[in-house]
C-alpha cells in the first residue's frame, strides 16, 4: 500500500461478523465501508418473539446508522452487494455500481436450506428476517381468526392445526410459544372455537429435537415440550409440503399453517468467491479467516466454516461470529502497525443455551447442564444482556415480565387488509 494512503476496509454485513469487526476497529487508521441491504443490525436469537406477537420489530433490532453514527472511520451504505471481484479488488452493488477495496470483509450470514424443495418456501416459509417475522405474526394471528369464521368443523379443525419442520433451537421455540400462545393466551377471546384445541407439532427428521445438546438435555427439552402440548414426531422426514398440510410418511397431515425451521444455506455471495465451498454452499477459510489465496479478503461468520481441533466445525451461532469478527479486527489491526500476526483463531465455546417456554429452557456450559425453571432465568439474563446497546432493553425486559406473569402477548395487532391473508404487512408496521 503505497505510503500515506489510508487503507478502505470494505465490510459487507451488518450483522454479528460484520458489526463486531467494524466496532473493534474504532479508531483505527483505515476508512470503513459497512454495507448492508437492510438498514438494520438484527439480534435474530429473539426473532420469534416477533413471530409470536411477543415483542415487536424495534424491540430486537436497530438502525446501522445509529450504532455507528459515532465511529467516525465508518460509512454506512445501504445496498445489495451481487457478486465479488477479487482480481479487480472490487464488489458490485445490485445497481450495477462497483466499490473499490483494499481489504475485504465478507459477513452476509446464511439462510434457510429446503433441501432441493425450494417450490416448498411459500407454503413453508422460514424465519430469518424481519419481514418473514411480520409475516409469520400475521398468518399465525389470522388463522384463529379464519377458524372462529369457519363452519364446517374439518376445516376449523385444519386451520388450528400447525406444525413446525425442524427441531432446532428456532423450532422448538416456536413450537413451545405457540403451544402456549393456543392454550392460554387465547383462552376466553374466542366463541366458536376452542383455541386449546390446536394441534401443534414438531417434525424432526433426526431421532431427537436440540442435537446439539447432550442427549439427556435433549430428552428433557422434548419432555418439556410435551407438557406444553405440543406433538413432537422424530425420526420422521418431511416429503411434501402444500397449502393445505405436509406429507410424513406416506400420510397427508392437514395444517394450514406450516413453518420451515430446518437446514442452513450460505448467503449467494459465497458462489461467486471462485473458492471451494462446503455442501451448505460456505467459504472453506483459512486458519486466520482469509480466503485460500488472497490475504486480502477475508470471511466470518455464518458464510465460514472452519474446522476446529475437536474435528467440528466452528458452529453457525452469534458468538461465533462475533468471535470471528473481533479476530479479524484484530488481525488487521496489527498489519496496520507492522506487528507479527496474531495465532491462528479459535472459537472458545461459551456454551448453548435454548428456551422452550415459559420457565423452561435448558442450559449447557461445559460439564454445567441446567434445564427447567432455573435454565429459564440463565436464559433470559443471556438475552437482555446481549441486548445491552439497543434503546429499549428495558421495554424487552417489561413487556416479558407482564408477559410471564400474565400469558399476555402485547404485538397482536394485525395490521393491512385482514381479508387478504397474502397482503404484506406494511413498512409501519412498528
Ligand atoms: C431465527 C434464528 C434464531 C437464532 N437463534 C440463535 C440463538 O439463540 N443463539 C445463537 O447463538 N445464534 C442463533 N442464531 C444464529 C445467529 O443468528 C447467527 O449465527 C448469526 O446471526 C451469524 O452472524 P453473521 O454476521 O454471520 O450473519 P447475520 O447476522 O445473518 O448477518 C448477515 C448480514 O448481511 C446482510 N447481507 C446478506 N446478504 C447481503 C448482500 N448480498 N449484500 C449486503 N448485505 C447482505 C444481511 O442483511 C445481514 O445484516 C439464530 C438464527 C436465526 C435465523
Amino acid at each position: 500500500m503505497p505510503h500515506g494512503h489510508v487503507p478502505h476496509l470494505l465490510i459487507i454485513g451488518g450483522g454479528f461478523a460484520g458489526l463486531w469487526a467494524c466496532r473493534a476497529l474504532a479508531g483505527a487508521r483505515l476508512h470503513i465501508t459497512l454495507i448492508d441491504r437492510r438498514n438494520h443490525h438484527l439480534f435474530q436469537p429473539l426473532l420469534y418473539q416477533v413471530a409470536t406477537a411477543g415483542l415487536s420489530a424495534p424491540d430486537i433490532a436497530a438502525p446501522l446508522r445509529h450504532i455507528l453514527g459515532r465511529q467516525r472511520n465508518v460509512d454506512v451504505r445501504l445496498g445489495e452487494v451481487t457478486s465479488i471481484d477479487t482480481h479487480a479488488r472490487q464488489v458490485v452493488l445490485g445497481d450495477g455500481s462497483r466499490l473499490q477495496y483494499d481489504l475485504l470483509l465478507v459477513a452476509s450470514g446464511a439462510t434457510h436450506a429446503y433441501f432441493g424443495h425450494d417450490e416448498w418456501a411459500t407454503d413453508a416459509p422460514g424465519l430469518k428476517t424481519l419481514d418473514d417475522a411480520l409475516q409469520l405474526r400475521r398468518k399465525l394471528l389470522l388463522v384463529f381468526e379464519r377458524a372462529e369464521a369457519e363452519p364446517d368443523p374439518q376445516k376449523k379443525a385444519a386451520w388450528l392445526s400447525f406444525a413446525i419442520v425442524g427441531g432446532g433451537p428456532t423450532g422448538v421455540e416456536l413450537a413451545g410459544t405457540l403451544a402456549e400462545i393456543a392454550r392460554h393466551t387465547l383462552k376466553n377471546e374466542f366463541r366458536h372455537i376452542d383455541p386449546s384445541s390446536a394441534r401443534v407439532r414438531l417434525v424432526e427428521a433426526g431421532p431427537r429435537v436440540l442435537s446439539s445438546f447432550p442427549e439427556r438435555l435433549s430428552l428433557k427439552a422434548r419432555r418439556q415440550l410435551e407438557k406444553l402440548g405440543v406433538e413432537v414426531l422424530a425420526g420422521t422426514a418431511v416429503t411434501g409440503i402444500d397449502a393445505n398440510g405436509f406429507q410424513l410418511g406416506g400420510r397427508h397431515i392437514p395444517a394450514r399453517t406450516v413453518v420451515w425451521a430446518a437446514g442452513v444455506a450460505a448467503s449467494s455471495l459465497a458462489r461467486t468467491l471462485d473458492t471451494p465451498l462446503d455442501r451448505a454452499g460456505r467459504v472453506q477459510v483459512q486458519p486466520d479467516l482469509s480466503l485460500p489465496g488472497h490475504p486480502d479478503v477475508f470471511v466470518a461468520g455464518d458464510l465460514a466454516t472452519l474446522m476446529q481441533d475437536n474435528g467440528r466445525p466452528v458452529p453457525g451461532v452469534a458468538p461465533a461470529a462475533k468471535q470471528m469478527g473481533k479476530y479479524v479486527a484484530a488481525l488487521i489491526r496489527t498489519r496496520l502497525d507492522g506487528r507479527p500476526a496474531p495465532p491462528p483463531f479459535r472459537y472458545n465455546d461459551q456454551g448453548n443455551l435454548a428456551t422452550i417456554g415459559r420457565m423452561a429452557a435448558i442450559v449447557h456450559i461445559g460439564r454445567l447442564q441446567l434445564s427447567g425453571v432455573l435454565a429459564w432465568w440463565f436464559w433470559l439474563a443471556a438475552h437482555v444482556f446481549f441486548l445491552i446497546g439497543f434503546r429499549n432493553r428495558l421495554v424487552v425486559l417489561l413487556n416479558w415480565a407482564v408477559a410471564y406473569w400474565s400469558y399476555r402477548r402485547s404485538a397482536r395487532i394485525i395490521l393491512g387488509d385482514p381479508h387478504d391473508s397474502a397482503a404484506p404487512t406494511p413498512p409501519q408496521a412498528d
